[in-house]
């Protein structure tokens, strides 16, 4: 069998020629055309066996917080420790509105102009899930052309932080410096999936940054015991999410948090977890993708088509039951 033309130019490429595959292989994959999407998961299988080796790193965090500020400081730093950084990002809004939360071409011009930098757009159109299937395989892309840390932003709104929590080895939630005042501010769901919470901005007020510090350390405590079973307080074995504070803006506190990450890394990869995780995660992935695919299969299916608009209204008028009604509509997409 012969391999497929992108994966020589991916894998070894001189560095011009292996970011124009990188490109060409993501526009491949973000293709809705079938024969696309076929050769898509022809070198995605090719690809595979040269992925695994990066870091994958997930940033969320409210839309303000600073972000893509922070990416761009912490790409900064990374290079000149000698990494090479991929940038993707999920943004779901950018298919719901047409606009999108993200999408400026202006960010981290910085960071873009490095060569060992690798910055793609979130891809636009379909559903979260859409978008992140999408973002994830784009992931394994990066990892195959050699990136060693792979971060996955998130626009910090709906259920795009669950997505990046689902393909990343760790992480992490920025956070305002005032946001300890209102904990009730803090996105509790978010932060049971955070392993590091970063107070950024904490130029702007030192004081409440140390205060933000110390109570997103006990509130994480706390979430610790009823929360997330990976970050288990009992267990030394095991990860405690950690807090720290940084100044994007003046890239200050990136050597902190490398370390944390570094750190991190070591525990994980010692203690199991981080295999465990990945391989959670693609299983996960495929069951979420299968039960997508069924349900479009099952909209499309011509008796259910049929079936469907007098099943919604005898539904809606209460005239049966919705259970009696999910039964007809299964029994008719295999009858
Ligand atoms: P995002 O929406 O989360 O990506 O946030 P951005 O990175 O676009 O930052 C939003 C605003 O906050 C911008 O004006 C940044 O310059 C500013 N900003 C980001 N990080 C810091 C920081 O550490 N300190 C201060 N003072 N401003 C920051």
């Amino acid at each position: 069998m012969t391999s497929h033309p992108l994966l020589e130019a991916i894998t070894r490429g001189a560095p011009l020629v292996r970011r124009r595959a990188m490109a060409k292989a993501i526009t491949l994959l973000e293709s809705t055309r079938p024969d696309h999407r076929a050769q898509a998961d022809a070198l995605l299988t090719e690809l595979l066996p040269h992925t695994g080796r990066a870091l994958r790193l997930g940033i969320s965090g409210v839309p303000g917080v600073g972000k893509s500020t922070f990416i761009e400081a912490l790409g900064i730093y990374l290079i000149g420790q000698g990494l090479k950084v991929a940038v993707l990002a999920i943004d779901p809004s950018s298919s719901v509105s047409g606009g999108s939360i993200l999408g400026d071409k202006t960010r981290m011009e910085r960071l873009s102009m490095q060569e060992n930098a690798y910055i793609r757009p979130s891809p636009s159109g379909g559903t979260l899930g859409g978008v992140a299937e999408k973002t994830r395989e784009s992931l394994l892309v990066c990892e195959a052309a050699g990136y060693d840390v792979v971060i996955v932003e998130t626009v910090g709104v709906g259920q795009s932080e669950t997505a990046v929590h689902g393909m990343t080895d760790m992480f992490c939630v920025l956070q305002l410096p005032n946001a300890g005042d209102d904990l009730q501010a803090i996105k509790k769901g978010v932060m049971e999936l955070a392993d590091l919470v970063v107070i950024n901005k904490a130029d702007i007020d030192a004081a409440a940054a140390t205060r933000a510090q110390a109570q997103i350390t006990s509130s994480l405590r706390l979430l610790g015991f009823h929360g997330n079973p990976e970050h288990d307080p009992h267990n030394a074995a095991q990860w405690r999410p950690r807090v720290i504070q940084t100044s994007a803006l003046q890239h200050q506190g990136m050597e902190d948090f490398w370390a944390v990450v570094c750190e991190f890394r070591q525990m994980q990869t010692a203690n199991g977890r981080l295999a465990a995780r990945r391989e959670k995660q693609a299983l996960a992935w495929m069951w979420e993708r299968i039960d997508f695919g069924l349900k479009q299969a099952f909209r499309a299916h011509p008796q259910v088509r049929a079936l469907l608009p007098q099943m919604q209204a005898d539904v809606a008028a209460g005239r049966i039951a919705a259970s009696t009604a999910a039964r007809n509509l299964l029994a008719a997409q295999s009858g």
